[in-house]
């Protein structure tokens, strides 16, 4: 499934720039070693949904779907034939083949609890506080096999004053090369263990363990500039490290400033300038500083301090369907279910523990893709290895 997504990934990003999504290059920020493509989320539903109807497609809003249509075919086997939905509050019957794309279980409050743990209810969600998992629930119903870490996520460290849900763009990045600590004042991970990008979607559950889910990120006078704050909260600032603690209401201010000053000792004195952010500049504290710092140990020497509030954040929910390289959903004897297809954080198997960034949107974009054409291939006598007919001049 990984090695299919990498391989259609290039032709896809091509398909939708022929389909009018326009892409911008991200300027380069601290932690990235290359600037990246980018595109607002917004302009790119906006965009394929003009696309869509464009080409005669119809889009239909406050559309629950809820239930599965299942019929008994010649073959004596199951399928799925249509789908049930509430549409502005009122019942209405859709058939034809269904491609499950409904997101995670990431915004349930009781599945986060089933799965990851006590006090993950309280967790806020970054994105749609839709993604409950109905759907996947209705596939598996039918038939179709739970796969993937369904105790994963990617749990994001983020802005601890960010809203409940929509938190959208609300991490904090250059927290790689500061020190985090938590309501005790301590330190409990090595914050430069690696690049931003093998940690960020990891962190955050480690810092939604510590106490009352929030922790804190100070930072001096020099390495404020790396700081790449978008969430809500304003910089807090101060002379001392403990008295931008006590402004961020930790538990611990003098305990954290001890923990600091420890860490500074800890790294090495020129730790300003072997300083490196492009890359793991190898600049460690000391052996015996627990947790360790493996990169970018910087002494927090220069006032003002500055300091925000972080937690986690959960990003989407990595458990889900079993598909094929075609997204045809399998049941758990590896068969496909006809009439049944899936795509993106609706299915499992590709993600565990960790996330590569830049991953959710090109599983989305590549397997959506592939679920809509292997549905129109198969149930569509208009496209060519369809049922029938003749090849559409346009896709
Ligand atoms: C804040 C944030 C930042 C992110 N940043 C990046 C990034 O920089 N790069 C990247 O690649 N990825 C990023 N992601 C991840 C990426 O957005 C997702 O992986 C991707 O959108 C998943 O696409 P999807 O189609 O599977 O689900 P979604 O985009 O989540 O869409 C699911 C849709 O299904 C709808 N739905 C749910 N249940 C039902 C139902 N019963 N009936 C009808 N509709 C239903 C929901 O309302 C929603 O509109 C980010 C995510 C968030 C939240």
């Amino acid at each position: 499934m990984a090695r299919h997504l990498v391989d259609r990934s290039s032709e896809t990003m091509a398909w939708l720039t022929d389909h009018g999504v326009d892409w911008e290059m991200e300027p380069p920020h601290v932690g990235y070693t290359a600037a990246r493509t980018f595109i607002d989320g917004v302009d790119l539903v906006d965009t394929l949904v003009a696309r869509v109807e464009e080409l005669g497609g119809t889009v239909v809003y406050d559309a629950e779907a809820r239930a599965l249509h299942e019929t008994t075919g010649d073959d004596g086997r199951r399928r799925i034939s249509g789908v049930e939905a509430l549409v502005d509050g009122e019942p209405v019957a859709y058939e034809g083949p269904v491609v499950v794309a409904a997101g995670g279980y990431e915004s349930d409050e009781r599945k986060r609890t089933v799965y990851y743990g006590d006090g993950y209810d309280e967790m806020t969600v970054r994105g749609s506080p839709y993604n409950t998992g109905e759907p996947i629930e209705m596939a598996l119903d039918a038939g179709a096999a739970a796969v993937g870490q369904w105790s994963g996520a990617h749990m994001s460290l983020i802005d601890g004053n960010s809203p409940p849900a929509r938190g959208g763009a609300n991490r904090i990045d250059g927290y790689q090369y500061c020190v985090v600590l938590n309501h005790d004042g301590e330190r409990f991970v090595d914050e430069g263990q690696d690049a931003r990008a093998h940690t960020y979607a990891r962190f955050g559950r480690l810092f939604f363990e510590q106490e009352r889910h929030e922790v804190f990120l100070i930072a001096d006078a020099r390495l404020e500039e790396y700081l790449w704050p978008q969430g809500p909260s304003d910089p807090v600032y101060g002379d001392t490290v403990a008295e931008v603690l006590a402004e961020l209401g930790c538990d611990s201010p003098e305990a954290g400033q001890a923990t600091v000053e420890a860490y500074n000792e800890a790294c090495p004195a020129d730790g300003f300038e072997r300083f490196d952010p492009e890359q793991l500049d190898g600049t460690a504290a000391a052996g015996d500083l627990a947790p360790p710092k493996s990169n970018w140990a910087v002494p927090l020497t220069e006032p003002p301090y500055v300091g925000y509030p972080l937690t986690g954040g959960i990003t989407f929910a990595f458990g889900g369907v079993g598909t094929d390289t075609d997204a045809r959903v399998l049941d758990t004897r590896e068969e496909p279910i006809p009439g049944l297809y899936a795509a993106g954080n609706s299915v499992g198997g590709l993600f565990y523990d960790n996330y590569p960034g830049g991953t959710g949107l090109t599983n989305a974009a590549v397997y959506g893709r592939v679920a809509a054409e292997t549905a129109a291939e198969e149930h569509d006598p208009s496209v060519a290895g369809g049922a029938a007919g003749e090849a559409p001049a346009d896709d």
